[in-house]
Formats: C-alpha cells, sequence, structure tokens
C-alpha cells in the first residue's frame, strides 16, 4: 500500500498525520516570522546606504542589530540558540510543543523562560492542519490551504511584531489564491481575480479618503496587498464580509486593550491580523455565516 493509498483509504490517518506535520510547520513559522524581518530590514538598510552614497551623502556608523550585518544569518543558518546565554538548541530540545513541555518552558542552560507564544504558534498550525484535514480529505485543495493558513499566521505575527507586512508573502499568498482558483480547487477564475482587484482597490481608497479628511494614514500599502490576496481566495462576492468581520474583530480586540489598559486611543494598531483572521473566517466560515444572517433576517 502506498502512502497516497493509506491516505486516501484511511481519513483519521490522514489528519494525525497532518496534525504533526501541522506541529513542525508552525515551529517553522516561528523561524521565519523572527528572523525574516530581520533579513528584510538588513537588505533595506543596505540599499538605503548604497542609494545614500550613490548621491553623495556620507554613510557612517553600524546597525544597532549585531545581526543585521551579519549575511549569513538567515531561515536556515545559524542554528537557534538561546537569546540569553546563547545556548545551542539541540534537535531533541526542537520537538514542537513536547520541548517546551519537558523543560517547564525554560532555557535548558540557563533556566530563562521560553515565551508561550512558540508553542502557541505551534499548536495553532497544527490545530489547522487537521481541521483542514478532516474537512477536506487528502487532496490539492487541502494542499493549497495549508500554505494559505501557514502564510496567514506568519503575516499574523509579523504584523503584531514589526508592524510591516512583507511583500513577498503577500504576493505568494496572492498567486497561490489565482492559481488554485485556475486549477479548478476553490472558485471561477474570475471572481478570484475580481476578488484581488476589489480587495486593493477597496482599501487603497479607504486609505486616501481616509489622508484626505484626516491627513493621516490609517494603514499601509501591506493592508491593500494582504485584502487582494485574501480576495482571490474568497473571491468578490465575500469580500464585504471579510471587510465587516475584520472591523468587528478589530472593534473588540481595540476595545478590550483599552479596557485592559493596554493601550490609548492614539496608539498604533496594526490591521493585518483582523484581515487574516477576518479572511480565514471568511474563506471557511463564509457561507454559514451568510446564511445564518440571511435566515435570521427573514429574508
Ligand atoms: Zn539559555
Amino acid at each position: 500500500m502506498t502512502v497516497v493509498e493509506l491516505f486516501d483509504s484511511s481519513p483519521t490517518i490522514f489528519i494525525i498525520t497532518a496534525t504533526i506535520l501541522g506541529l513542525m510547520v508552525g515551529s517553522f513559522l516561528n523561524v521565519v516570522i523572527y528572523r525574516y524581518p530581520i533579513m528584510l530590514f538588513r537588505e533595506w538598510g543596505n540599499m538605503a546606504k548604497e542609494i545614500l552614497t550613490e548621491q553623495g551623502y556620507s554613510v557612517t556608523g553600524a546597525p544597532k542589530d549585531s545581526k543585521l550585518l551579519d549575511a549569513h544569518f538567515n531561515i536556515v543558518t545559524p542554528r537557534s540558540r538561546c537569546p540569553k546565554c546563547n545556548h545551542l538548541i539541540r534537535s531533541w530540545e526542537n520537538i514542537p510543543v513536547v520541548s517546551y513541555l519537558i523543560q517547564g518552558a525554560r532555557c535548558s542552560q540557563c533556566k530563562t523562560y521560553i515565551s508561550i507564544r512558540y508553542p502557541f504558534v505551534e499548536i495553532l498550525t497544527g490545530a489547522t492542519f487537521g481541521w483542514l484535514a478532516y474537512q477536506f480529505g487528502f487532496s490539492w485543495e487541502t494542499l493549497s490551504f495549508f500554505i494559505f493558513s501557514s502564510l496567514l499566521i506568519s503575516l499574523i505575527f509579523i504584523d503584531i511584531d514589526q508592524k510591516i507586512l512583507p511583500d513577498p508573502i503577500n504576493y505568494i499568498l496572492l498567486w497561490l489564491g489565482l492559481l488554485s482558483a485556475y486549477l479548478g480547487l476553490t472558485l471561477p477564475l474570475a471572481e478570484s481575480l475580481l476578488g484581488a482587484l476589489a480587495g486593493y482597490l477597496s482599501l487603497w481608497s479607504f486609505y486616501w479618503l481616509f489622508k484626505l479628511a484626516t491627513k493621516k494614514e490609517g494603514m499601509g500599502y501591506g493592508d491593500f496587498k494582504l485584502l487582494a490576496a485574501i480576495g482571490a481566495f474568497v473571491g468578490i462576492n465575500k469580500l464585504l464580509l471579510v471587510v465587516i468581520l475584520s472591523a468587528g474583530v478589530g472593534a473588540i480586540v481595540g476595545i478590550t486593550l483599552m479596557l485592559l489598559k493596554k493601550t490609548d486611543r492614539s496608539s498604533q494598531i496594526p490591521f493585518g491580523p483582523y484581515l487574516a483572521v477576518a479572511g480565514w473566517i471568511t474563506l471557511f466560515w463564509g457561507d454559514t455565516i451568510i446564511d445564518f444572517y440571511l435566515r435570521s433576517s427573514g429574508l
């Protein structure tokens, strides 16, 4: 029996395998979330330096973070170390969730607490993969949704940490959405294309109206690109639901943070995470939500 036949004949084995795969992907996403922005900042710094030097400005001084200088710092090298004591993380200390629990949430060397964020991202990804495997079975559609969810999870945490939504991740998401539609996995290609277009233009227009009215920038260009990418997955018909849900989730989280005094009205809250969560909910529960709304409003 081949692996394909095994997954085809036993949904349970596929769900368990998908969950374990998700835990491992989550562990990799933790690395991406931490390292990819550092790589981008280094690239942007070098570019800025080149342009300024060409223009005749003298640029001196080194970046504050030594990682920004090291060209060998990327997603795969060097191997992970404890940020406090520099202890090299051995492979048995790198098992998703398990190592965290065994070590009691501490570095095995210096006993510094390890953030709960790491196992959280692993469990979130694992649970998402397991649920997708359960819903959609062993199929190309499921693979597309695995990648969709992984990219959204990395965008959510990069935006929370660094207030950026890197273009390359947004673009992979956009192309994946269009390709999935083209291959007949998700929705008609025309709906996907129009969803992407309307996603970009709607936030772009909102951005300029807001800027003309208040002289402030309410959101960044990354947000338009993210909504374009989500639009390619959910299609033009459900785009409005994404916007309504993201505003709703944003309001709830914003008010909660204000009540907890973690933030004030003027502090900058990234919009990307709300868009990402709303896009994910719309793709998988959009029909249910719309049905529920129509039935309860008696239409
Ligand atoms: Zn340590």
